[in-house]
Order: C-alpha cells, then structure tokens, then sequence
C-alpha cells in the first residue's frame, strides 16, 4: 500500500524513543516504534474484523445520502446507537433532504428530536439545513471546511461526514476511536479528556493512502471500541488485535480514577426535560399551571425554563403562555 512510506516518514522521530524507563510518565502521544510496522500489524485484522462482526446501521448503507449521515452522526453524539435507529429513520421519512426541514419551523424540529436528549442539536440541525438549503443548493458540503462552517458541527463531526459521506481521508477520532488507539498504541486505559494536535496528527498518520480503505479502517476501529474494546469491559480475548495490544501486554493497568458519571434525577436539566416534553406534546402553547404541574419547584422550574428561552428552545408569549418556535 503506497501510503506506508508516507506513515514510516512521519514517524521517522518517534523511532528511535521507543523505550520507555521504569518512572517515565506515560506520553500523550504513543512512543510507537514504527508507524508503518503498527499500520501493517493493526490494518488487516481489523478490517476482516469489521467485515465479519459490522453492525448493519441504516446510516452505513451503501447509497445512503449526505444528509442521512450528518443526521446521524448528530444524533450519535450524546445518544446511544439503539435510541438513535428508530429516530433517525423517522427524522429521514419526515425529512428526507435538508430542504424539507428548512420549511418548516425550528419547534418542529425540536418535536421530532423526542426524548433524545440534548434537544439543542435539534434546533441546530434546523439552522444548519436552512443553511444548507440556501447556501449550498440544498446538498451538504463536501469539503471539510465548508462542513465546519455550519452550525453545530464541530472537528470530529466534520471529518466524519466527510469521511463516512464522501470517502475522504481524514482522522476521525471520537471517543471509541480514541479509546482503541490508547490502548493498543499508548497502553493507557483511557485517552486524555481532549484530543490534542499530536494525537490526530498521530491516528492521521495511521491511514491507509486509499481514501475507501482509509474510511473502512475508521469504522472499524471505531466499531471495535463499541463492540468489543469497550469503556469498562474489553472483551481481549476476542479481539483481533491482541497479540499487538501495548495495554494488554502491561497487564491492564487501570487509570487513575474517573470523575463519577453526572447524576440526573432533581437537576435542571430533568426539569428542562420534563417542561420541555410538555410542550412537545401540546399542538398549542401552553401556561404556567401546566408546566408547574410536572415540575412543583416554582424556583428551580424557572431557572429551566429562563434557560430553554435563552437556548431558544421555547417561546414566551406575551400572554404569559409559553409554545416551541415558530
Ligand atoms: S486487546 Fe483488549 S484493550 Fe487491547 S485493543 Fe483489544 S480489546 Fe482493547
């Protein structure tokens, strides 16, 4: 594969600091040896992985559009996969281009988003088909930049529509991405909170030259870290890669420990969820009483809805009755 000379040369430095000493704090970056040996070593089992265990997601269809995957890929971010299928399909049905949700007002969208969760990405998505429809002619941009440039869409998002839309070769490092690479590459459990300059210049320089072969080895990897190389339980045994694996090979040593998941019952944000689905499900606007009626803290209920009203989520009408945006 051509691109090999390319990943041995951009390693060139790394080389020769392949030893680490007892005491050395553990880099950022993976002391790799040799790039090109860890593309060659890691490529083909991953691939014939992917091949044997994919799962088939609507949005990785052959044929499907630019559209369809951007959706996806928004929906993916704070969503798990199952929730996700059936909203996507149903947000595709209703709103088969980005035209057809521009037309219609951004409550509208945020009625569809349902209990996702994170509902300002459905207000995005709106502002980013509006966009798209009379910027771009109603097809979502190819280039990277130009992806960047709409609302709601940020690094990992843009490479990825780029990548899994259009077959470019770019980085596409989000968390499953990132986990595998630190494992295996790094032997560190877990990657750093945010992904560095160096660390994509690094997974950048694992691509394969092919930008088809390159856009499989990402959704491979990051398959692997949903089904197999997973946040808590890695399944090594069953994994493809672990006679290669730096983390595996030193013994699983566990990270320090993490901040403890954010809990959820009593906080705005629940409250934001529940005043929220009121109105979703209300084809009118409705009042105060109502809303109080499914959150009785009238202070924290305020401070919610103060919030969905500066995020744009809801409308205050001037008789005291509140509805989605028209
Ligand atoms: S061997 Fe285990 S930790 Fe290493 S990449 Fe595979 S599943 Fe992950």
């Amino acid at each position: 594969m051509s691109g090999r000379r390319s990943a041995r040369s951009s390693a060139g430095s790394a080389a020769s600091t392949a030893t680490r000493l007892p005491g050395m704090p553990v880099p950022a970056v993976p002391l790799c040896h040799d790039v090109w040996v860890m593309a060659t070593r890691y490529l083909e089992p991953v691939l014939a992985w992917y091949s044997a265990h994919a799962r088939d997601l609507p949005w990785r269809r052959p044929g499907v559009s630019p559209w369809s995957v951007l959706v996806s890929e928004i929906m993916l971010q704070q969503t798990p996969v199952s929730r996700v299928i059936p909203a996507h399909r149903a947000w595709l049905d209703r709103w088969p281009a980005p035209a057809a949700l521009a037309a219609e007002p951004p409550g509208e969208a945020i009625r569809q988003w349902g209990r996702l969760g994170y509902p300002r990405r459905a207000l995005r998505l709106h502002r980013c088909a509006g966009i798209v429809t009379t910027r771009h002619a109603g097809e979502i941009p190819a280039s990277r930049d130009a992806l960047l440039d709409l609302p709601g869409i940020g690094t990992y998002t843009a490479a990825a529509v780029a990548v899994f839309a259009f077959g470019q070769r770019h980085a596409v490092l989000d968390t499953n991405v990132r986990r595998v690479l630190a494992r295996l590459t790094a032997g560190r459990q877990f990657p750093a909170p945010q992904p560095s300059a160096a660390e994509t210049r690094f997974a950048e320089s694992l691509l394969p030259a092919s930008p088809a072969v390159a856009a499989r080895w990402s959704v491979a990897v990051m398959e692997l870290g949903a089904l197999t190389c997973t946040a808590a339980r890695p399944r090594c045994t069953e994994c493809p890669v672990a006679a290669h694996c730096a983390w595996l090979a030193a013994g699983r040593p566990a990270a320090a420990a993490r901040r403890p998941g954010q809990r959820y019952d009593g906080t705005d944000r629940q409250c934001r969820g529940r005043l929220l689905a009121v109105l979703r499900g209300s084809p009118a606007p409705v009042d105060a009483e109502r809303l109080g009626a499914v959150w009785p803290d009238a202070a924290q209920r305020a401070r919610a809805l103060d919030g969905l009203v500066a995020d744009g989520l809801v409308d205050p009408l001037p008789d005291g009755r509140f509805a989605l945006p028209g």
